[in-house]
């Protein structure tokens, strides 16, 4: 079969590799849509990721598609059902799970090698994290689950209630989808961007209100105006992934309020915050990572009740042998057009 390599930085190569077979309680899919993700640039752009995948290695992790073969032991799944596949899966037995933080199992098993024709489902994941996809949504939404329940996790760790003022910072694919779940949810937003283009597509997935950090003199001062008597938000969610957004963050909440710093820079960055307005302010610093079982199907549901609009969130579609190129165009890609997602798809476009 095909599939999309990462040899190293920069270095994606399609290939002739052998098609998976599906062991003891395993299952291989037939890929019917696979999405780039913001983490998948910037695993692209260092060469690995230290967690996720040492390469070589197939690549790409949201994906959905048919089931082709089901290994010995699979109960709940048939060759032909419809199905959406996380990336990983808790272990379910380790300190952390057991206090119901499986985001941080000390054993997250991760699987990737969403662009390609088919890609094997590790037991664990058949097990736990993989969803039958009901009639009618297409594969393309149905593999949003899995940033989607990234975003939905942070979005429940904030605490936030329906009525709150909440800013969001940053206008990529999981600053959107915060904004659109938080607008779901019942939660004013306000929604710090950069470029022009931007301004609409915040509004487009519920931004009541934004502000564009180019056309003001003073970012954090320009949000709080726009929050009740000035006084901040009730949460900020930062996902942009520098210090500067991370220090706004601290300086947009109000007292009392919650940050929750969910854009992650690269290790060994710093940043600066007023311990005074930290202290005297009583303001909660939180900093999501990841997913857990019960995110995903929350997420799910959002999507398949289609609550969630996946049709904006999806701006391109390529073919499987266009991956390479895709990454390339990606890392100068800066601005201009509108694009949030790419879908690519092994066989075409048709469902
Ligand atoms: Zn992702
Ligand atoms: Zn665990």
């Amino acid at each position: 079969m095909i599939a999309a390599v990462l040899y190293g930085k920069e270095d994606l190569r399609l290939e002739q590799i052998a098609t998976p077979r599906a062991e003891e309680g395993e299952l291989v899919v037939r890929v019917g849509a696979a999405l780039t993700c913001g983490t998948d640039l910037k695993v692209y752009r260092r060469g690995y990721h230290a967690m996720m995948l040492k390469p070589p290695i197939p690549f790409g992790h949201e994906v959905a598609g048919t089931v082709a073969e089901v290994g010995p032991g699979v109960a709940n799944f048939r060759p032909g059902d419809r199905v959406v596949a996380l990336n990983s899966a808790p272990c379910d037995r380790c300190f952390f799970c057991l206090r119901g933080q499986q985001n941080l199992c000390e054993d997250l098993l991760f699987n990737n090698g969403a662009y390609a024709e088919y890609i094997r489902i590790p037991a664990r994941i058949v097990e736990k994290n993989t969803l039958l996809i009901p009639d009618g949504v297409p594969f393309e939404h149905a593999a949003l689950t899995e940033p989607l329940a990234c975003v939905v996790r942070g979005l429940e760790e904030t605490a936030a209630t329906p009525g709150d003022t909440m800013v969001i910072i940053g206008a990529g694919p999981i600053g959107l989808m915060f904004m659109h779940v938080a607008q779901l949810a019942g939660m004013k937003v306000i929604a710090v961007v950069k470029r022009d283009d931007q301004v609409a597509t915040a509004k487009l997935f519920g931004a009541s209100q934004v502000v564009q950090t180019t056309a003001v003199e003073n970012v954090v001062a320009a949000t709080r105006a726009l929050t009740g008597e000035g006084r901040g938000a009730d949460s900020v969610i930062e996902a942009v992934a520098t210090p500067t957004t991370w220090e706004w963050a601290v300086d947009m909440v109000r007292k009392g309020g919650v940050v929750n710093l969910f854009g992650g820079p690269p290790s060994g960055t710093r940043v600066q915050f007023d311990t005074n307005r930290l202290h005297y302010g009583d303001i909660t610093l939180k900093a999501s990572f990841h997913h857990t079982p019960s995110t995903c199907r929350t997420a799910f549901e959002l999507i398949t009740s289609g609550r969630f609009h996946c049709a904006e969130a999806i701006t391109d579609r390529v073919r499987l042998d266009q991956v390479p190129e895709l990454f390339s165009r990606m890392l100068t890609r800066k601005g201009g057009s509108r694009d949030i997602k790419t879908a690519v798809f092994p066989e075409g476009e048709s469902q």
